[in-house]
């Protein structure tokens, strides 16, 4: 089996402060958009799943030539939207 090619990359803190904006814009909108977040946790993971999906359709489209980065960034953001929202969720509540 071929050896998957990589290159070496260290996220910047300008890279960091772009991309953290870009996912909490998108937190915010999916939390005004959709305020209720099921209790169950395995539903909460089904949510955060499904974008994860959505960011693997967008690499394949994108691998067979239908698709653009753009699109797959967009999946990313969003599946790590979910991530954070999820993460959130399951700290304790303040009283
Ligand atoms: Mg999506």
């Amino acid at each position: 089996m071929r050896k998957p090619e990589q290159f070496k990359h260290i996220t910047t803190d300008d890279q960091w402060d772009k991309i953290n904006g870009q996912i909490l814009r998108e937190l915010n909108a999916a939390e005004r958009q959709f305020p209720d977040w099921p209790i169950e946790i395995d539903r909460g993971v089904a949510i955060m799943m499904e974008e994860a999906g959505e960011t693997q359709k967008a690499a394949i489209d994108y691998s067979y030539g239908r698709g653009t980065k753009g699109e797959i960034k967009t999946e990313l953001i969003q599946t790590a939207a979910m991530c954070i929202r999820m993460l959130s969720a399951m700290e304790p509540k303040a009283n």
